[in-house]
């Protein structure tokens, strides 16, 4: 990474290698969301991954090609013509080994794991970490060197403390298959920080802009910060943010995840969980990181590491990002009067 810094020791211009975001939500085709998020993301990122969560969820090899075909031909309309989806299938009680062997074929990297109506079109997720079934889909995965994605929370729990409870879970699936390979994504809690870290090699986390940023109390406040795992307190934030700059297995996944202004502003109901990130993520990153003094560690944590431990070639080629004066919209017209709010840099 190379920095310009200006006369009081700003950083003008950034040089990085170009970054990849290991966790997004595209949404898909027919929805207005769907052609704006893939350009904000594939203007910014080599490769972006493309959680499956969509419906009908990515369960085959067949659905998640054509989602693949269906990714790369609006990146290619958008001029992006080498952004690379990184694609994952989604695990129901009904995935075989013969289905996600297929899909590994297929060129996924991993499968998503969600706790059945935990989120946004999770209600094919899964129930019983016991059965035995779900067992063996972690087996194919540990056996063809693939990665099991956790969404870590137990829905049944208060929200504040649904991701460390899911903490003798993983346990227990690490005693039985202590090789496989496991991914904690959008950390949220300091005791999930604290189990990964001591977890050894083959357990990652993803980590999200807002998770480094966003308390309980600020997302009580505001329902375009609101998300699932729902933000904790500021000692959670705090050891996410301190993990993401400093240690080798956390790194970038934004979760970015589009809801349009009616879902999130409703008052009959919650508003839906996710956060719009799309626009705004390299920006917002460079913003914090420099702001904690960490501007060293952030090419390893948005270019490197997730690489690294996926075992994938990192990059070729680099971004620059310039120092310049931006209001980021307090709302985005997506097409036709779909409007959004984005997401924007937290002050510190
Ligand atoms: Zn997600």
């Amino acid at each position: 990474m190379i920095l310009d810094r200006d006369s009081v020791q700003k950083p003008i211009r950034i040089r990085l290698r170009r970054p990849d975001n290991w966790h997004n939500h595209f949404r898909q085709k027919g929805d207005p969301r769907f052609a704006p998020t893939v350009a904000y993301i594939a203007r910014q990122f080599a490769r972006a991954n493309a959680m499956g969560n969509i419906d009908p969820p990515i369960l085959t090899a067949t659905q998640m090609i054509g989602y693949w075909n269906d990714i790369r031909e609006v990146a290619k309309a958008a001029g992006f013509l080498d952004f690379k989806p990184l694609m994952v299938v989604m695990a129901s009680p009904n995935t075989t080994p013969a289905m996600l062997t297929a899909a590994f074929s297929a060129g996924a990297y991993g499968v998503k794991i969600m706790p059945a109506n935990a989120t946004t079109n999770s209600a094919h997720g899964i129930i019983d970490y016991k059965d035995p079934k779900f067992l063996d889909v972690l087996r194919v995965t540990r056996d063809q060197r693939r990665t099991a994605l956790f969404h870590a929370e137990l829905p049944s729990r208060p929200r504040a403390v649904r991701e460390r409870a899911f903490i003798p879970i993983l346990d227990q699936i690490r005693k039985k298959i202590p090789d496989l390979k496991i991914c904690v994504e959008h950390i949220s809690d300091a005791q999930m920080v604290e189990w990964v870290i001591n977890q050894g090699d083959l357990v990652c986390a993803t980590v999200t802009p807002h998770h480094m940023s966003v308390t309980s109390d600020m997302a009580d406040q505001d329902p375009h910060l609101q998300c699932m795992p729902y933000p904790k307190s500021l000692q959670d934030v705090f050891a996410v943010r301190t993990a993401a700059m400093s240690h080798p297995r956390f790194f970038y996944g934004s979760d970015n995840a589009s809801h349009l202004r009616p879902a999130k502003e409703r008052t009959d109901a919650s508003p839906a969980s996710g956060v719009f990130t799309a626009p705004t993520e390299l920006p917002v990153l460079v913003e914090l990181f420099e702001a904690h003094g960490h501007l060293d560690q952030l090419e390893e944590f948005l270019c490197e590491r997730g690489a690294h431990w996926h075992g994938v070639p990192l990059n070729q080629g680099e971004i620059e990002l310039v120092r310049n004066p931006w209001d980021v919209p307090d709302v985005i017209d997506l097409c036709n009067g779909h409007e959004i709010v984005p997401y924007n840099t937290i002050p510190h």
